[in-house]
């Protein structure tokens, strides 16, 4: 069953017992009401009876000394004829409670003499031939006679009333719950709206529409929670997309790496090819067993990169406190002989938390990538400073450059802007792959600005205190 329909259900069902026993007791009250008015009544008729008989009795010349039956009967239907325009019901039984006197059509059992005592007045309702009567009774002391008096009044219209208003207040409920059905239908149409709009709208993401919204329609506790089912569509989205990206990047990965497999391989096969099918002279012979070895030697180092990115990825780093100055002490005895490039190193010593081995893999490969760039003669700098959030370390080199786009791309495994270029130097476009994924490890980021044709700056800031700024050292 539709939630608009429950609604509907349980208002309808609340306001009919609602107006039901608050109609039942409210019409019952006022029946009870009217039946004591004539219960009254009937019981101020039957003193006033009696006050009339005993006068009477009193008025009668007697010949004897008691009250005689004849009397008493006489006295009953004067009594009964007195009425104003309506015939009176009584009746008149002696001590022995046999009736001397009753009017026509008096209700025949006596069981309502049984309770009448001295000063005390007795009443019931009785319901002969379909009507209903209030059937009083009292003790009349008429000279030295004890009668009981018995009168009847007709209640019927009393009770009429009552089935008369059920009966109004019953047409009167079912009119105002059809009324009612119609408006409690539409406001709870109206209320379930978010929920159907919800509902559309998580139909859609299932279908593939990851960028459908439902419509948020009120500020209520419905509104925040389309808010809320928004707010997580978004956040489901982005996550989609991220794992497509991921996909995608995982997928040109994987034909990157196919194909500088396959580039090095086709080129070992032909030339052992050549080397076992032809009879080749000594020079031929000798560059040929060069490629093979040279590619060979490129696949083992880019193999070797592979396995460096793959297990960083999943290493747990355990950083130690290291002096600045024994990474930069590694780069200096490397480039310490003279070479094509000029190495200048520019640092303030501190301590910094981090893998040390690590680390200088970084700054060797920006150092090697930046003298790549730069051609002979040319100089590249190696700074490190203390800054307020950490340690910053810089490869600048003045060398070829690159573009904005590309900047963007380098960083990506197997990129390489210039092939040729890179694979002459040994390279597989890994380098940089791998010094994204160490300093992700040490929380940092590797920041490139670079303009082609001028030269390039690789940055990037170890987080942590406590450095130390002594004198700024320089040395080439
Ligand atoms: P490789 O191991 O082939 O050098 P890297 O990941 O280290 O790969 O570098 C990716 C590409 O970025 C290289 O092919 C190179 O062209 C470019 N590159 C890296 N550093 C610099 C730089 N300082 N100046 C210009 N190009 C650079």
């Amino acid at each position: 069953m539709k939630f608009s329909w429950k609604i509907l259900l349980c208002s309808l069902i609340t306001m009919a017992a609602a107006f039901g026993i608050g109609g039942y007791f409210f019409v019952n009250d006022v029946f009870k009401a009217s039946l004591e008015r004539e219960i009254g009544q009937a019981t101020d008729d039957s003193n006033i009876l009696k006050f009339a008989f005993e006068t009477a009795a009193l008025n009668i010349p007697s010949k004897y000394d008691m009250l005689q039956n004849s009397v008493i009967k006489e006295i009953g239907a004067n009594l009964e004829n007195s009425g104003q325009g309506s015939r009176r019901f009584l009746r008149l039984s002696d001590e022995d409670q046999k009736v001397l006197y009753a009017s026509e059509g008096f209700v025949e059992d006596t069981l309502l003499l049984s309770d009448i005592q001295e000063q005390t007045r007795a009443y019931q309702i009785i319901r002969p031939d379909r009507r209903y009567y209030v059937q009083t009774g009292i003790m009349v002391h008429a000279l030295d006679r004890v009668l009981y008096l018995e009168t009847m009044r007709d209640v019927t219209e009393v009770y009429a009333e009552r089935a008369r208003g059920f009966a109004v207040y019953r047409g009167l409920m079912l009119l105002i719950l059809i009324c009612s059905s119609v408006v409690m239908y539409i406001v709870s149409y109206w209320l379930t709206k978010p929920i159907r709009l919800l509902t559309q709208a998580a139909r859609k993401m299932t279908a593939g529409d990851y960028s459908c919204r439902a419509e948020q329609i009120s500020e209520d506790e419905m509104g925040r929670l389309t808010m809320d089912f928004n707010h997580m569509a978004n956040v489901v989205e982005d996550n989609i997309h991220k794992l497509e990206e991921e996909v995608r990047a995982r997928e040109d990965f994987i034909a990157a790496f196919s194909h500088e497999l396959k580039t090095p391989l086709t080129a070992v096969i032909g030339y052992a090819d050549m080397l076992r099918s032809r009879k080749l002279d000594e020079e031929k012979h000798f560059l040929s067993a060069n490629y093979i070895y040279t590619e060979g030697k490129r696949l083992e180092a880019m193999s070797l990169r592979l396995l460096d990115i793959i297990v960083t990825r999943r290493y747990h780093l355990e950083p130690q406190d290291t002096e600045v100055e024994s990474l930069f002490a590694y780069l200096e005895e490397i480039y310490a002989e003279k070479k094509e490039i000029r190495v200048v190193f520019q640092y303030e010593p501190g301590r910094i938390q981090v893998e040390a081995n690590l680390l200088k893999s970084v700054l060797l490969n920006l150092t090697v990538n930046a003298c790549k760039a730069s051609e002979a003669g040319g100089m590249v700098e190696v700074f490190g400073r203390n800054e307020e959030d950490g340690y910053c370390f810089a490869v600048k080199d003045y060398g070829t450059g690159i573009s904005p786009e590309e900047c963007r791309k380098i960083t990506e495994a197997f990129y390489m802007v210039d092939k040729s270029r890179s694979r002459s130097h040994n390279g597989a476009g890994l380098g940089l792959a791998l010094c994204v994924e160490i300093l992700k490890l040490h929380g940092s980021e590797l920041v490139i600005e670079s303009t082609p044709g001028v030269g390039s700056c690789f940055h990037f800031q170890i987080p942590g205190k406590g450095t130390d700024s002594r004198e700024t050292k320089g040395e080439t």
